[in-house]
Parts: structure tokens; C-alpha cells; sequence
């Protein structure tokens, strides 16, 4: 049977990028060994990463003066690698679920933080817009796409003072104004690569401006200065990534993906939004995910809920549990799930609601 898959990270991969990164597991680059067992150092190695560099720069449209990193550690060493090496005095932060509470937890280990808005009154279904960013800040954070509760800001804001933000499952999926920021970073296992890299884009000129003491790992300019090659840096999830932004290149880049993945979300959460017994959990559609779409069972069907999961499990509809947090169902439509799973699974709804309704 085929399977769909709408696991929220680590998530679906283009099969270019699988078929390309199995075939470099063999036999990388023709030395007639694998990648995994060649020197970082080698010159293969290093034109897969300059290449990779090249293409974020590329599809992102990043202006001159910005270096493009490929670190270990997750976005959740960057919650604290961030402020570490920008906060001087003082931080603003928009509170918009767990991934940002936890950015937040960190910053406050080196500054002051004013968290501008919470969406926790609303458990996070609603982003929050009513606020002000201080000019006296060192920069604003905030986290593009809510995995969790399948929120998404899709524009850069628009704040009076230098950005930093998480984007770690949205990246590529849309065209990104890069000069407003200081920092972008995201971890690689939602839409980029398997686990174990997380990209960074720093503004050169914003480096070294704070004066507290920083282990050397945990400097931005140490890996600007070695170009990610400082330590060993994630070999196969760096050449994995490389593969899928060949294929985004391909795809006629981030304005072509955006509209296919507007084109996927908007089927889904119309036949949410038509369903008689499922309802999406964010109400505003201006805030609402293109990567991850979370419903719910409406309340007199709340029973069918671990039937439902059985019922699209058994059809291939894999990965369609909700986080923990927020219950109910989440399919995430990352760049490359394609339509058809998007389709699939809008039948497998009709199909159980027809049965139970
Ligand atoms: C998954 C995720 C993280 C955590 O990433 P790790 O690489 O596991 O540290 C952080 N922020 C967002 C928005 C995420 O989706």
C-alpha cells in the first residue's frame, strides 16, 4: 500500500533527495567509498558544501554581507547559541508556543527579556498582533511556524529593531526578506534534510558586538571564520540537504513552492472547513499553517477520535496523530509531500465521516 506521509520532523523528504543520498552511501562523488566514511576535509566534501552555501544564498535571496552555517545541535542549542552571542542588555520576544516559551527560557539566562505578546490565553490557536517592539532592544525573536499548534507568520514583521527568527519548519517555503535579520536558523529534519544540521544565516556585522565570554564552539564568527568546518560538521545530513535544495532549484524555487503549498493547505482546510464532524483547531485563517494543519474532532464526535486514527492509519496515512499537547489530528504538508497525499487523505475523511456521521 502506498504510504502518505504527514509526520511533523523528521518528515517527508523529495525521493531525489533519498534516492541521491542512498546512492552516495555506496559511493560518494566516484572515490569508490562511501559518505560516511570520507574525510570532511576532502575536496568532495568540500564542493558539496559550497555548493549547498550557494543555493541557500541563492533561493533565499541573501544579500552580501550574510554567511550561511551548517551547525550541530539542533534548533535548540541556537534558543541559547542566539542570545549568548546577541543579547547585550536587553531582548524582545513573541511568545507563540512551545518552541518559542522554550527560546525564551533560554534568552533570560543572559538578559533581560520582554515577552511583547503570549498566545497562551488562547493555547496558542491564535498568534497575537496587538503589541510593540521597544526600540531600546538588541533584536526581536519570534518563530515563524508553530509546529505544534499549526500557526504560521508568513510575513516579516514589521519592527523597529533587528530580527531573529526560528523558522525551522517553514524555511523554503516562502521568499524571505533576509536583510531584516541578524539571525535565521532552523533545524533541518522538517523540511530540509534528515536530522542532525541545523542552518544558520548570520549577519556578519552583527557578530562580536557583546562582551561576555563565549566558548569557542558556541561563536558564530569561529564557524563563520572556518566556514562550518571548525569541528566536523553533520556529513550526510549536509549532503542530503544539498540534494534537496538542487531540487527546490528545481522546482523554480521558493515563489513556486509557496504557491504549491498555499494550494495544499487550502484544500485541506477547506474540506476541514466543510467536514461535519472534524473542525481545524486555529480559527483565524490568516493564521493558520500551510506546513502543519491541526483538527479536531467537533465535541459530539470526540469519541471517533482513536477510530479515526485506525481507520487513516490503515490506509497509509502515516504520521496524522496531533502533538500531545494540543490532541486531535496534525497532517504537516511539508515541500515535498505532494498533492496527491493531500488528496488521499481528504478521501480518507470523506470516507469516515460518510461512515459515522
Ligand atoms: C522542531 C522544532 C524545533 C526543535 O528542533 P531541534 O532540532 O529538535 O532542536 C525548534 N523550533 C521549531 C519551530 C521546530 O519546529
Amino acid at each position: 500500500m502506498k504510504k502518505h506521509n504527514f509526520y511533523a520532523g523528521p518528515s517527508i523528504l523529495s525521493q531525489y533527495t533519498i534516492k541521491n543520498t542512498a546512492d552516495a552511501v555506496l559511493n560518494f562523488a566516484d572515490m569508490g567509498l562511501s559518505i560516511l566514511e570520507i574525510s570532511h576535509r576532502s575536496k568532495q566534501f568540500q564542493a558539496v558544501v559550497d555548493e549547498a552555501v550557494a543555493l541557500v544564498k541563492e533561493l533565499l535571496n541573501v544579500p552580501e554581507g550574510y554567511s550561511v552555517l551548517f551547525l550541530g545541535g539542533g534548533a535548540s542549542l541556537q534558543f541559547a547559541m542566539a542570545p549568548m552571542n546577541f543579547l547585550n542588555t536587553k531582548a524582545a520576544y513573541l511568545d507563540t508556543g512551545v518552541w518559542a516559551s522554550k527560546a525564551i527560557k533560554e534568552a533570560k539566562l543572559f538578559g533581560e527579556v520582554d515577552v511583547v505578546a503570549s498566545g497562551k490565553d488562547s493555547h496558542y490557536t491564535v498568534i497575537p498582533k496587538d503589541y510593540t517592539v521597544p526600540t531600546d532592544v538588541d533584536y526581536f525573536h519570534y518563530t515563524s511556524n508553530n509546529t505544534i499548534y499549526g500557526t504560521e507568520i508568513r510575513k516579516d514583521p514589521d519592527v523597529p529593531v533587528r530580527m531573529i527568527c526560528d523558522m525551522s519548519s517553514d524555511i523554503f517555503s516562502r521568499p524571505v526578506d533576509v536583510s531584516k535579520y541578524d539571525l535565521i536558523y532552523a533545524g533541518a529534519q522538517k523540511n530540509l534534510a534528515p536530522s542532525g544540521v541545523t542552518i544558520c544565516i548570520v549577519k556578519d556585522a552583527a557578530l562580536d558586538k557583546v562582551s561576555r565570554v563565549i566558548p569557542t564552539m558556541l561563536k558564530y564568527k569561529t564557524h563563520v571564520d572556518k566556514g562550518s568546518m571548525f569541528n566536523t560538521p553533520p556529513v550526510l545530513p549536509i549532503f542530503a540537504a544539498l540534494q534537496t535544495l538542487k531540487y527546490y532549484k528545481s522546482l523554480g524555487g521558493v515563489a513556486e513552492i509557496e504557491k504549491m503549498d498555499i494550494a495544499k493547505a487550502d484544500k485541506l482546510y477547506a474540506a476541514i472547513d466543510e467536514s461535519k464532524i472534524f473542525v481545524a483547531t486555529v480559527p483565524n485563517k490568516e493564521d493558520r499553517s500551510i506546513m502543519n494543519v491541526c483538527f479536531v474532532m467537533k465535541p459530539e464526535y470526540a469519541h471517533l477520535e482513536k477510530d479515526f486514527i485506525e481507520f487513516a492509519t490503515a490506509q497509509g496515512m502515516m504520521g496524522i496523530k496531533g502533538h500531545r499537547d494540543v490532541g486531535g489530528f496534525r497532517a504537516s504538508l511539508y515541500n515535498a509531500l505532494p498533492m496527491e497525499s493531500v488528496e488521499a487523505l481528504i478521501a480518507c475523511m470523506k470516507e469516515f465521516e460518510a461512515k459515522n456521521a
